[in-house]
């Protein structure tokens, strides 16, 4: 009940009634005091300034018996001057002395003191003064007649005036206890209608602090209230709208941070972890508490010079990380002074991958082709300069190799077309259905008698009907016979090369294995790669440009299948071409 802002109500309605009570209070009494006073010199001046009553006191005071003669006719006119003998008595004073002769106090006359109005008289002025400090009012009016002088002197105590007072007094009492009351009540009123309304707007204020947006303030009136109450709900669902947004905002960027392949670390001001990502933490290799920035970062890029750069700048460096190669781009994210640093991941071990390679590429290719050129020239040279002084036999001799290497040099531009063809997806694949097993019998008889030149015993096993595929025939049957070409290449002569092949579920495959030279394992990975050769001299002996199998591994690409040598403990070496029996759409219809 008395809480504050109701108690300050009540206190402000009760000092309010109280001082407004005094206040009419002290003016009433002051009033009344006043026309008492006036009214009793008005009274005592018109009764005095009567000719006939002054003639008349004149009169009676110059008998022998002055006294009672002015004190019967004073009796008579005891109306006039108000006397009640109560409040307002007159006294019979002898003017000499200022002794008390008669009146209608007789009890206290004799002991009446001479005031200055009784001494005004004995002077025989009339002393009508009025002293507003004094409890009483009086006038003295001196009286002769013949020898005789007195003093009439009427003189009212106030009685009259402090009872009216005090009857005020009661009655303003009254009036504030029914103020007070009254005022109690106005405030519970106000209450009610001001403080209910302030109460509920602080408990919404309270609640949305919370977070709690549900609840909307009913407006129970138009007044300044209900439109504080109106705008408040306005604010609520505006500053909901708003959150919502933002929050709405904040979860895409967790989702972004979250998903997203580039790494991200966000350090505070003082070198503090804020934020470290998924894509950081797998790129960096190390727990997010263990990426610490004086560790991982200061040496490449010292945290004061990143926190001293403009918003905007940023630093762009390089670091490895076992056999990765992360980019790294320092920022700061805020001019303020809670501001902080963030480096964002990227991944470039691809890209430095492939810029290896097309290099490595660029000085196959240059080396591939300097060889038989470098052949070429000396041969041609040797012939020239022998100006016909060599045997015809040597001389054809050296224009074979001559030829050789030509046909060599056309082999590997050919393979590089083919390749880049490849690369490019300029190579239109011809798609049909044909029997996988009619392509490996065809490509069996293509390299049949290559075979039996060097003594190799050919032997194949696979069920009669193998299912039809989709692909380019003639580009899976260059697959195969790459394949078995280099069985026969790298099998000592005289060696076993067996194909078989089968379908499994959705897909068929052919394996050949042969038991020649075998493929070291560390090398069985980049054997796909171009112009890789795990021994250049014999590849070159026999032809090879080492480029066979990549040209392969990109056709079986291009048909959705998979080419590998099967990890099989033994000699020699097994390569496994598997294809899907149906593709793209085919195989979701
Ligand atoms: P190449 O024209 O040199 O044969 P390929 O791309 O066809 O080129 O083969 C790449 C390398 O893989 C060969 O140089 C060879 O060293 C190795 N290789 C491929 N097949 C076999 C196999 N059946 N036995 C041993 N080594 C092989």
């Amino acid at each position: 009940m008395f809480r504050s802002l109701h108690m300050k109500l009540v206190m402000i309605l009760v000092l309010l009634i109280t001082s407004l009570m005094a206040v009419v209070g002290a003016f009433l009494m002051t009033s009344v005091t006043n026309f008492y006073i006036d009214e009793f010199y008005t009274q005592m001046n018109e009764a005095f300034s009567d000719a006939s009553f002054y003639a008349a006191l004149q009169t009676e005071a110059a008998q022998e018996d002055g006294a009672q003669r002015l004190q019967a006719l004073l009796e008579i006119y005891a109306g006039l001057l108000g006397i009640d003998s109560r409040s307002r008595n007159y006294y019979i004073l002898d003017a000499d002395t200022g002794a008390f002769l008669a009146g209608s106090d007789e009890e206290t006359g004799p002991m009446l003191e001479q005031t200055a109005n009784i001494l005004a008289a004995r002077n025989g002025a009339v002393g009508s003064q009025s002293d507003l400090s004094a409890a009483f009012m009086d006038v003295a009016v001196p009286v002769s007649g013949g020898d005789n002088h007195f003093i009439v002197y009427i003189r009212d105590n106030r009685s009259q005036v402090a009872e009216l007072n005090n009857e005020l007094l009661l009655i303003i009492m009254q009036a504030l206890l029914v103020g007070l009351l009254v005022s109690v009540l106005l405030s519970f009123l106000l209450a009610k209608t001001m403080i209910d309304p302030i109460e509920k707007l602080t408990e919404g204020a309270e609640r949305i602090a919370g977070g709690d947006f549900d609840e909307v303030l009913e407006v129970d009136s138009t007044d300044e209230i209900g439109i504080l109450t109106t705008t408040f709900n306005d604010m609520a669902s505006v500053l909901h709208d708003t959150l919502d947004a933002v929050e709405n905002e904040r979860s895409k960027l967790d989702a972004l941070f979250l998903h997203m392949t580039d790494g991200v670390v966000a350090y505070d001001g003082g070198g503090k972890l804020m934020h470290c990502n998924p894509a950081a933490v797998a790129l960096l290799d190390r727990a997010p508490e263990d990426c610490v920035y004086a560790e991982l970062f200061e040496p490449i890029c010292p945290f004061s010079r990143v926190m001293s750069m403009r918003r905007g700048d940023y630093v762009e460096s390089e670091l490895s990380v076992g056999e990765r190669s992360v980019e790294l781009y320092f920022a700061t994210f805020s001019d303020e002074e809670a501001g902080g640093v963030l480096i964002v991941l990227h991944d470039v071990t691809e890209r430095r991958r492939t810029e290896e390679r097309r290099k490595e590429f660029v000085a196959n290719v240059s080396h591939e082709l300097r060889t038989p050129l470098t052949n070429i020239r000396s041969y041609a040279e040797t012939i020239r300069d022998a100006n016909g002084d060599i045997p015809r036999e040597t001389e054809n001799a050296f224009l074979d190799i001559v030829i050789n290497e030509a046909d060599r040099m056309t082999h590997i531009v050919q393979d590089l077309l083919t390749l880049s063809r490849l690369d490019s997806g300029r190579t239109e694949m011809v798609m049909a259905r044909f029997a996988f097993g009619d392509a490996i019998d065809a490509v069996l008889r293509s390299i049949a008698l290559e075979a039996r030149r060097h003594g190799h015993e050919l032997t194949c096993a696979y069920p009669d009907r193998l299912p039809t595929i989709l692909g380019d025939r003639g580009r899976i049957e260059q697959v195969m016979l790459n394949i078995l070409s280099n069985a026969v290449k790298y099998t000592p002569d005289g060696g076993h090369i067996r194909v078989s092949a089968g379908a499994s579920g959705e897909t068929v495959w052919m394996e050949v294995a042969d038991d020649g030279i075998g493929i070291p394992k560390k090398d069985r990975r980049r054997i796909f790669e171009r112009f890789y050769r795990v021994d250049k001299a014999r590849s070159r002996e026999s032809g090879g440009t080492g480029l066979g199998l990549s040209i392969a591994m990109e056709i079986v690409q291009r048909h959705n299948g998979t080419l590998s040598i099967v990890d099989r403990n033994g000699p020699g070496t097994t390569v496994r071409l598997e294809l899907p029996v149906r593709q793209g759409q085919e195989a979701g219809a």
